[in-house]
């Protein structure tokens, strides 16, 4: 890896340069540690955006940011872009595909990645919304289909195309169903008016009685009756059994015959191998309060990657989102930079502030549920583009985000409606781009 060996400081190494793994990597003290943050992604990607790259509302570079760009403190760092495949407990060890290094300590910080619970054809057949490529690979298939319902006269195969089902009805689902809803009403008659918008359909299939799980049933209520009002159409209590990538089965012999499947049903820790199954706990690693793996006092978790035990509040462990992942990353660099591990002091434990959540549903709707106020309508959006905008890494993707949000808004138009890079399905239906 080409990195040189500093006797007088000790070697901490981050994999993953996520909410979690940014904080401590900007602020870790370069005077007592050398750093080395690595990540399979040159870029940080602000997940919560993903939903409006795939719905051609804002371009994959105003919600990713350059990693070497946003660390200034250069001394005694080091990013390298590489994918770690193994960790060898016992000899302080990890492996990539650019080569192995030993660690002092160990920070692993990977996030998570979707969950299929299994299911193969599934995985085969529909598509996942958890990196930039993952949204740019939905956003050319929804254009795409788009094109090709234009070009065929059989209904049922225009229909098929043009029928959108979304599993999983938490905040991501909601988005991207409001987001889906709003370019039936004002991009189809604008780009396509020889298509008629009305075959387009959007369905959101939710296993539980509601949607928005995590919210309050004020907020859950409020966003049901926001989409059903965009004329997306949601089945609650539906399990999903399988998808063939021209059919999707639920329970009690239900069907929707549709080329797009788009999976937000659950994500679960990105875990790399090395550990056994004691050391994790429901698809993530196990960590005591002070963020530590129980077994390996050098090696700690952060972020989605990290289930925090014995937590009476959180007994299925913190919400896999950013505020936690950001405040347990700024926990581990206030305990790192004053040493409390090496000197064995007394540390208090980690506890989670817990500010609320929000979701978007679309223009001028929106709810956030805060522990002082709950909030629904223009208000809760305008707040929900506030936080998102000023939570977005770097000043350039600010402004490119807000712009293209104020002309958006004026002009009822999708600005990046473009097939950079046409998607190719993996098995079923063949491109024609
Ligand atoms: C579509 C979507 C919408 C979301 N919306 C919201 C929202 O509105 N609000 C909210 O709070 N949260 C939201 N989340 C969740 C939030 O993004 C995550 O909880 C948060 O990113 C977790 O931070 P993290 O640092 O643990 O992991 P991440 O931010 O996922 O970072 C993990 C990093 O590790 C790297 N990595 C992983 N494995 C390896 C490996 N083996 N080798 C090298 N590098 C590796 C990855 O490339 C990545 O950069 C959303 C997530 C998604 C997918």
């Amino acid at each position: 890896m080409n990195i040189p060996t500093e006797k007088n400081l000790k070697r901490v190494i981050i994999i993953g340069a996520g909410f979690a793994g940014l904080q401590v990597a900007k602020k870790l003290r370069r005077d007592k540690y050398q750093v080395i943050l690595i990540d399979k992604n040159n870029y940080h990607t602000f997940q919560p955006l993903l939903y409006q790259v795939a719905t051609a509302g804002l371009e994959p570079d105003s919600i990713a940011h350059s990693i070497r760009n946003i660390i200034k403190k250069t001394k005694n760092f080091f990013f390298r872009l590489a994918n770690v495949h193994y960790i060898n407990t016992n000899k302080r060890k990890i492996y990539t595909n650019i080569g192995n290094i030993f660690y002092d300590y160990l920070i692993i910080a990977t996030g998570s990645v979707t969950n299929y619970f299994g299911n193969k054809n599934i995985k085969l057949n529909a598509l996942p919304m958890k990196s930039i490529p993952e949204a740019l690979n939905l956003r050319s298939l929804i254009l795409q289909d788009f094109e090709s319902a234009l070009l065929t006269n059989k209904i049922k195969e225009k229909k098929k195309l043009m029928t959108f089902v979304i599993v999983g009805g938490g905040p991501t689902g909601v988005e991207l169903a409001g987001a889906l809803a709003e370019m039936k009403k004002y991009v189809i008659p604008n780009d396509y008016p020889n298509l008629d918008h009305n075959y387009m359909k959007i369905h959101l299939l939710q296993a539980s009685t509601r949607l928005l799980d995590g919210m309050s049933i004020k907020s859950a209520e409020h966003a049901y009756k926001s989409l059903k009002s965009l004329g997306v159409s949601i089945w609650l209590n539906c399990l999903v059994k399988d998808y063939n990538g021209e059919v999707i089965s639920m329970d009690k012999n239900k069907y929707i015959e549709t080329s797009n499947v788009i999976w937000a049903a659950g994500v679960k820790g990105a875990l790399i191998k090395g550990f056994l199954t004691k050391d994790m706990k429901k698809n993530r690693l196990l960590v005591n309060s002070y963020l530590r793996t129980i077994r390996y006092k050098n090696i700690f978790a952060i972020g989605d990657i990290a289930f925090v035990k014995e937590n009476e509040n959180y007994p299925n462990g913190h919400p896999m989102t950013a505020p936690p992942a950001i405040q347990q990353g700024n926990y581990l660099v206030n305990n790192f930079n004053k040493l409390l591990f090496d000197n064995s002091k007394i540390m208090k434990p980690f506890i989670y502030n817990n500010f609320g959540s929000m979701a978007t549903i679309g223009r001028n709707k929106a709810v956030c549920d805060f522990s002082f106020i709950k909030l629904k309508g223009f208000l809760a959006w305008i707040i929900w583009m506030f936080v998102h905008l000023v939570s977005l890494v770097g000043f350039r993707n600010r402004v490119i985000a807000l712009t293209n949000w104020i002309i958006q808004y004026f002009h009822y138009n999708k600005s990046v409606r473009l097939i950079i890079r046409p998607f190719y399905r993996k098995k079923y239906l063949k491109s024609r781009f």
